[in-house]
């Protein structure tokens, strides 16, 4: 893609409310646009990320049988009431709304009960399970503290699997798959040497469910971490019996701000119990359907990105989630000699063999140039003057390497894998 169509502007100043690193980079690389607090849209950088998280997201969840759905966010109280999850502690977060002819709705915050209706259609026997559904779709909650950017949207992206088996058994086996899913997650986006499976609370059907969090000094979680042992524990369980249990001890414990960018959850019975999923086992018992909730947050996921390999020029991204694998900048000859037509041809043959390119084709000065490379944050930069031009090499440099080196034009494609 030419720079120069890119219709998004990088920018000096952020907005003077936005006081979140992830937001203030991101807005000022033009990766999102900042609607009011906690609502942000996407614009085509950051559609980009958003849109390789979750691809790896995807191609994570369909391995372990997930089949994908997009479901409404538009909510039916009559369904919410019978979990007893319209009124009471869950209200604060919802944002409701009247109808013209006098009922109400909701948006949802999650998808628990109409999957779990949706699901009636589907379930019947023993036969039907189990099953795994899952979405990628658009959330909303009434955040009373909307401060930490894309970290805590009021709308925002969550992909959310819902699994259906006979038993409990059953459902342990799968909630054993989607741990190493999710783990393979958020290793391929960048972050798996500093995100860990923390024991958190498990409500009413298992001891503890299991939150990843991601070490980030702004998060707004705290985590003890084992670090031998690769073991973190939530705050709100880190008591004596819990350590017991591990097999740890506090004083190894090391306490750390993080950001839970997933979670996984057995719900046993709760939801099938009260809205009526049932089936019929072999020997034509009626048994309710065990169930769990699996949740990542996409823009979340880019944003604690966005936050932990930022730096003071801007973005630094993964190679496995950045907007283009490849920022080829070319520079104005002052003879006036067509550089362009050289970096163009070198563009269109990495294109051709498989990488997207960003090319940076304004007629701006290097100065102008690099530092917009270094707030969007592409990994590698290719640089290409008429001297370049005239030895048919280019100067190729990742984004936080202090040195760059001159390659000749014929090696780049070898040396980009
Ligand atoms: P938190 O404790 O941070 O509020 P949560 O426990 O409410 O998170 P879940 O309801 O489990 O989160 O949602 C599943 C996933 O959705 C989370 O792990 C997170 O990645 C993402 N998520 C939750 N709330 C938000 C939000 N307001 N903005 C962006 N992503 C969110
Ligand atoms: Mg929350």
């Amino acid at each position: 893609m030419k720079q120069s169509q890119l219709f998004t502007k990088t920018r000096k100043e952020v907005p003077s409310d936005e006081v979140s690193k992830n937001a203030q980079l991101l807005i000022r690389a033009g990766f999102v646009h900042k609607e009011m607090a906690g609502v942000y849209s996407l614009l085509p950088l950051g559609l980009r990320v958003v849109n390789k998280i979750n691809a790896i997201i995807r191609e994570e969840m369909n391995a372990i049988g997930g089949q994908e759905v997009h479901m409404s966010a538009l909510q039916d109280p009559d369904m919410w009431k019978k979990t007893d999850r319209w009124e009471g502690d869950a209200k604060d977060i919802w944002f409701k709304t009247q109808l013209g002819n006098g009922g109400e709705l909701g948006l949802g915050f999650t998808h628990e009960e109409p999957i779990t209706n949706l699901m009636k259609n589907h379930i019947s026997s023993y036969k039907d399970l189990p099953k795994s559904v899952y979405q990628i779709q658009t959330k909303y909650r009434n955040e009373v503290r909307a401060k930490s950017g894309v970290l805590r949207g009021r709308e925002f992206l969550m992909k959310d699997l819902y699994s259906f088996c006979k038993t409990q058994e059953e459902q342990d086996a799968f909630y054993a798959q989607a741990q190493q899913a999710y783990t393979n997650v958020f290793a391929r986006v960048g972050l798996g040497e500093r995100t860990y499976m923390t024991f958190a609370s498990g409500g009413m059907f298992s001891k503890y469910s299991h939150e990843f969090q991601t070490l980030c000094d702004s998060g707004e979680d705290t985590i003890y971490v084992h670090e031998q042992k690769g073991i973190a524990v939530n705050k709100e369980v880190l008591t004596d019996e819990v350590l017991n249990d591990l097999g740890i001890v506090r004083d190894d414990l090391i306490e750390k701000p993080a950001v839970e960018v997933g979670n996984i959850f057995s719900l046993g019975t709760r939801f099938s119990d009260a809205l009526g999923l049932s089936y019929l086992d072999a020997s034509g018992v009626q048994k309710s359907v065990v169930m769990g909730s699996y949740g990542i947050g996409p823009t979340r996921t880019m944003g604690v990105i966005a936050e932990v390999y930022g730096d003071d020029k801007g973005l630094v991204w993964p190679k496995s989630v950045a907007p283009f694998d490849v920022h080829v900048i070319v520079l104005e000859s002052k003879e006036g000699a067509d550089v362009h037509a050289y970096a163009e041809k070198i563009t269109t043959d990495i294109e051709q063999a498989g990488y997207e390119v960003l090319y940076d084709d304004r007629p701006l000065t290097a100065g102008a140039k690099f530092a917009d490379a270094d707030l969007i944050g592409i990994p590698m930069r290719l640089v290409i003057s008429e001297k370049h031009m005239h030895n048919n090499t280019v100067e190729m440099k990742g984004r936080t390497e202090a040195d760059a080196r001159v390659v000749n034009a014929s090696e780049i494609c070898s040396l980009l894998v």
